[in-house]
C-alpha cells in the first residue's frame, strides 16, 4: 500500500477545532510542485513565542520573520496549515472560545492558514492525533487536498519531526532554547530559524524543477555506482532521466546490480566496478579501464549522467566518458572539475539522497513528469514472488543485518524485539542474506519465521510489499520498504546523516542514540565498543513505533 492512497487516520481528525481562518482562502486550486503541496506549521514555539497554554489573544508574539517568512511560501503557491497540539484544551486550562481567539489574532498578525489544526487531548488520552502520532499530519494533508507526502512540517521539537516522519512527510526542526539537544542530533533536517527554514523549503522545491526542459534526448547514460541502496534512492532521478530521453543505459557496479534491474525507466544495464567508488576496491586495472572505456563508447549515448553520494567523486569517470567521446556530461563536483563537465552541480549538505540526484537531472534538463511522484518506486514487472513460508500479509519483517556492520542491529538485541514483537501478536519474518543465516536464525528462535537466505533482492523486495511494517537499520531494504510504500522502523545507526539517508517519502520512526560517537564517521564497522547508538534501544520502543505506523492494528494476528 502506498502511503498517498490511503489515510488511515481521516476520520479521527481533531476537525471540531478547525474553525477559524478559512473564510476567504476557499478549496485552494492544486499547485503541483515537485515536492511539496502545503507547508505545515507547529504554533507555538515555531509561528510564536510560547506562552504556556496561552488563552489570552494579547499576548500573542510573532518569531522574528514570520509573516514575510510565510507570505514567501503563498507567493510560490504553497498552502499553509498550522499543527498544534493544546492540551490545555483536556486540562480546562482555557476554552476552545478563548483558543479561536488566539487563532484569530495569530491570522490578523501573520496573515490566514488554509486550515487550522488542533489535537485537544492529553498524553493521557491515547489518541491518534496528538504529535509525534501522526494524525495531525493526515488530517491537514486532506483538509489541504493533498496527501501527507507531499507536506513538510516545520516544528520547534522532536514531537513536531516525529509526527512529520510518522506520516511520510518532511519534518524541519527549528530549534528554540527549550529544544532537547537529543531532538537536535536526532532531526534530519534543522534550520536555524523560521525564515531560513523557508528559504531551505523553497530552495529544495526550486532545485528539482528545471529552469527549462532541453529537447528529448535520443540515449543517455546514467551512472549509479555502490550497493543496492544507493541505486534505489536514485530511482526518482532516474524515472526523470528516463522521461526526457528515448533510451536510459545505467552503469552500475556489481552490488547494485540486482536494485538497477527493479527499477523503471533503464533500458540497458552495464555492470562495472569502479575502484574509486567500490568500499573493498580492487587496484586499479588499466585493461578493465580500458575495457569500460570501450563499453561506454558503444553506447553512443548523447549525454552522461554521474550521480554520486556526497562523498564519492563523480572526477574520475567523467574522464573515462570523455575518452570514451561523450560530449556533454553532468555531475556533481564540489571539486574543480575542469573541462570534465559540462554542468557542474553543486548541492548543499543534508538534502536527501533522491533529491540530491533529481536535483542534478534537473541541472541537466530533466524532470519527472507529472503524475510520477518523486518517491522510490520499483517496476510493476519485477515478477518476483514472496516465499510460501510467508504466509499472508500484514506480518512484521525484522532485518537486523547489513552489509556494513556498523549498521547492522545486534543480534542479541533483535532476537528480543523479535519476542517483543511476537508477544504483542505481530507476525514475525527475519530476513537476511545468504551469509547472515546464523544470525536470522538465532533471531527467529525467540519469536518468528527465519526466512534468512531465502530471497533474492526481488524476492525480499516482494516480502516487504506485503510487510505491514519493517524493522530494519540504514540498509537496502529500508529502502525496498520507501519504495514499496510500506512503513519503516528505522534503527538507524547515526554514521551518515538521517536526513540523506534515512527512508524517503514513507511513514518512519527513527530509534536509536543519534548523538552516538559514531555519528558522521561512515565507519562500516563500529568504532565504539558496544555499538552503542543501537544497543541501548528497548524493544518496546520498537512495538509502539509499529503501533504508531500500523493504526488500526494491521500486522496483529
Ligand atoms: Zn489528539
Amino acid at each position: 500500500m502506498r502511503q498517498d492512497q490511503e489515510d488511515p487516520y481521516q476520520r479521527r481528525s481533531a476537525r471540531g477545532y478547525a474553525g477559524v481562518g478559512r473564510a476567504g482562502h476557499g478549496p485552494a486550486e492544486p499547485t503541483r510542485g515537485v515536492l511539496y503541496d502545503a507547508v505545515l506549521l507547529d504554533r507555538d514555539g515555531t509561528l510564536i513565542e510560547d506562552v504556556p497554554y496561552n488563552g489570552d489573544p494579547e499576548k500573542v508574539r510573532p518569531v522574528p520573520g514570520a509573516r514575510a517568512a510565510l507570505d514567501r511560501l503563498r507567493a510560490a503557491g504553497l498552502r499553509l496549515a498550522v499543527v498544534t497540539n493544546q492540551s490545555g484544551l483536556a486540562r480546562g486550562y482555557f476554552s476552545a472560545e478563548q483558543m479561536r481567539a488566539v487563532h484569530a489574532r495569530v491570522e490578523e498578525l501573520l496573515g490566514g492558514f488554509d486550515a487550522w489544526l488542533v489535537c485537544p487531548h492529553d498524553d493521557s488520552d491515547g489518541c491518534d492525533c496528538r504529535k509525534p502520532a501522526p494524525g495531525l499530519v493526515y488530517a491537514a494533508a486532506h483538509e489541504l487536498g493533498t496527501t501527507a507526502s507531499r507536506c513538510v512540517l516545520v516544528g520547534d521539537i522532536g514531537r513536531d519531526v516525529g509526527a512529520a516522519l510518522a506520516a511520510g512527510a518532511a519534518g524541519v526542526l527549528v530549534p528554540t532554547p527549550v529544544t532537547r539537544p537529543e531532538e537536535i542530533a536526532a532531526a534530519g533536517w534543522v534550520a536555524t530559524d523560521l525564515p531560513s527554514a523557508v528559504d531551505e523549503i523553497l530552495r529544495r522545491q526550486r532545485a528539482v524543477q528545471p529552469a527549462r526542459t532541453g529537447d528529448p534526448v535520443g540515449t543517455t547514460l546514467v551512472v549509479r555506482s555502490d550497493s543496492a541502496g544507493d541505486v534505489l534512492v536514485t530511482g526518482p532521478a532516474i524515472r526523470a532521466v528516463a522521461a526526457g530521453a528515448q533510451r536510459v543505459v545505467l552503469l552500475c557496479g556489481p552490488r547494485g546490480r540486482a536494485a538497477a534491474e527493479l527499477l523503471p525507466g533503464i533500458d540497458e544495464i552495464i555492470e562495472h566496478p569502479l575502484p574509486w567508488i567500490d568500499p573493498a576496491p580492487a587496484p586499479v586495472d588499466p585493461d578493465a579501464m580500458r575495457d569500460l572505456t570501450a563499453r561506454l563508447a558503444a553506447v553512443g549515448a548523447d549525454e552522461a549522467v554521474v550521480f554520486t553520494s556526497f562523498h564519492q567523486s563523480a572526477l574520475p569517470l567523467a574522464l573515462l566518458l570523455r575518452m570514451a567521446g561523450i560530449t556533454r556530461i553532468a555531475a556533481i563536483s564540489d571539486d574543480y572539475p575542469g573541462s570534465l563537465v559540462d554542468i557542474r552541480h553543486r548541492v548543499p549538505v543534508g538534502v536527501p539522497e533522491p533529491e540530491r540526484a533529481l536535483s542534478l537531472a534537473a541541472a541537466a534538463g530533466y524532470r519527472l513528469p507529472v503524475g510520477d511522484e518523486p518517491v522510490l518506486r520499483l517496476r510493476d514487472d519485477a515478477g518476483a514472488s514472496r516465499p510460501t513460508a510467508a504466509g499472508d500479509p500484514g506480518y512484521v519483517v525484522l532485518h537486523p543485518g547489513s552489509a556494513a556492520s556498523s549498521r547492522a542491529c545486534p543480534t542479541e538485541l533483535a532476537a528480543r524485539i523479535a519476542a517483543a514483537l511476537t508477544a504483542a501478536g505481530h507476525r514475525v519474518l527475519v530476513t537476511g542474506g545468504p551469509d547472515e543465516r546464523t544470525a536470522t536464525a538465532r533471531v527467529a528462535a525467540s519469536g518468528g519465521t527465519d526466512l534468512g537466505g531465502r530471497t533474492d533482492l526481488a524476492g525480499l523486495a516482494a516480502l516487504v510489499a506485503d510487510a505491514a511494517a519493517v524493522v530494519v537499520g540504514n540498509t537496502g531494504p529500508a529502502h525496498l520498504a520507501a519504495a514499496t510504500g510500506v512503513p519503516v522502523v528505522s534503527l538507524f545507526a547515526p554514521t551518515v546523516p538521517f536526513g540523506q539517508w534515512g527512508p524517503y517519502r514513507v511513514p518512519t520512526v527513527r530509534l536509536g542514540d543519534a548523538a552516538a560517537p559514531c555519528r558522521d564517521t561512515r565507519a562500516a564497522s563500529c568504532p565504539v565498543p558496544g555499538h552503542p547508538c543501537l544497543s541501548g534501544v528497548d524493544p518496546a520502543e520498537v512495538v509502539e513505533a509499529v503501533r504508531t505506523l500500523v493504526p488500526r492494528g494491521g500486522g496483529i494476528r
